[in-house]
């Protein structure tokens, strides 16, 4: 077993606190990295505040996990001891049930072991996240990282990169197209960046008119401001495909009559209830679909990395220590992010 020095929630309430835990030595397939940056998803937040009501505590939050890996397994294959490596939601899955062998293990008829706020499959264990000094997990759930991207931009790519690219793959976003994001935060921006890269035409949706500047250098092709009534229904059954952000239940309503006949508005961010309610002739009326949809497949993560470094895509960051994670998690509640908080995980060393 190894200690590790991380930051962790007590509770619903307590601010974020230093927390000394321990890893498990590496198996035969595992990797041990020494994690140099982590990205704060606004689900960090969500499950260290329980939101969700599903909160497990000690928490060690993070899921948008970066470093070096500097120990392997007799058995692993795909990394050894100096490559960069990331981690995102899973540190595990069956690997026998339909889901897992089409490489959809996020869907996991079992269920997928998340990264943090989860118990591991054999050991019942809680898993910890990536606010912390090391991470051990099964290469499986590993991806590597090209050494030409900008690490520390990388680290928000194994979260709010998978789960905008994903979406966008999967319901075969093509060039010229007219597709919506809704909602311009830490998946907000990577999905305008994805959106462009695949040729899409695309319009940023928000509730911040403030933002339309960096929209457009985010490679927006227009804003539209969704409290502007006349602008809404200027855009009314025009667009090709919505991609919706906003991390909490919401009007779905008058996003939904966006859409043209036969397209679809994916869901990524609300989990709990959508109200006022979904009008049935809204999609009556259009055949149009509301659907959802959840980070990402390994293999699906690994192709959004090497996407990325084709397209040279990474995150706009803004780096913090850990020791303001607590303020961090403020702005993000507050709205105000530009695009998303990364954890310089060196900044650990001062609090010792
Ligand atoms: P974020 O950085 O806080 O961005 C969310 C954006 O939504 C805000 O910047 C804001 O954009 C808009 N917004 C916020 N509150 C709103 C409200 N009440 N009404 C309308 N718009 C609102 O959050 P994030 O990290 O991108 O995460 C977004 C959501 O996705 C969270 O709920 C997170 O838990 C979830 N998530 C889901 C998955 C998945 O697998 N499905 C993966 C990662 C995260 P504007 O100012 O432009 O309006
Ligand atoms: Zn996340
Ligand atoms: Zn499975």
């Amino acid at each position: 077993m190894l200690k590790v020095r991380g930051y962790s929630a007590q509770n619903a309430e307590s601010a974020l606190a230093p927390f000394v835990f321990e890893r498990r030595d590496p198996g035969p397939r595992d990797v041990r990295i020494e994690i140099l940056y982590c990205g704060v998803c606004h689900s960090d937040l969500h499950q260290a505040r329980n939101h969700w009501s599903n909160s497990l505590y000690p928490m060690v939050p993070g899921h948008e996990i970066v470093g070096r890996v500097v120990k392997v397994g007799a058995g692993v294959k795909k990394l050894k001891v100096g490559d960069f490596a990331g981690v995102g939601c899973m540190v595990d899955s069956c690997r026998e049930c339909s889901a897992c062998q089409e490489d959809l293990e996020q869907y996991c008829e079992r269920g997928a072991t998340w990264t943090y706020n989860a118990r591991e499959r054999h050991s019942e264990q809680l898993t910890f996240g990536g606010y912390s000094e090391q991470i051990v997990v099964d290469e499986h759930f590993v991806v590597t990282i090209p050494e030409t991207l900008d690490l520390k931009a990388v680290a928000p790519l194994l979260c709010a990169g998978i789960t905008t690219y994903s979406p966008l793959r999967h319901w075969r976003v093509a060039p010229g197209q007219k597709v919506g994001v809704i909602g311009l935060g830490g998946l907000g921006h990577m999905g305008i960046k994805f959106a462009k890269a695949l040729g899409a035409r695309v319009v940023m949706i928000t509730t911040s008119p403030e933002k339309g500047k960096d929209a457009r250098r985010l490679g927006a092709d227009d804003v539209l401001v969704s409290s502007d009534a006349a602008a809404m229904t200027r855009h009314r059954a025009s667009f090709d495909f919505l991609l919706n952000t906003i991390p909490v239940g919401h009007d779905v309503n008058p996003y939904v009559q966006l859409l043209k006949r036969d397209r679809t508005m994916v869901l990524v961010g609300a989990l709990t209830a959508l109200e006022p309610a979904l009008q049935g002739y809204n999609v009556i009326g259009g055949r149009r679909s509301v659907a959802g949809s959840a980070i990402g497949g390994m293999q699906e993560t690994q192709d959004m990395i090497d996407f990325c470094a084709r397209h040279d895509i990474v995150s706009d960051i803004e780096m913090i220590r850990i020791q303001s994670v607590n303020e961090a998690y403020a702005r993000l509640l507050k709205n105000g992010v530009k695009y998303r908080f990364v954890i310089d995980m060196s900044s650990l060393q001062e609090s010792a």
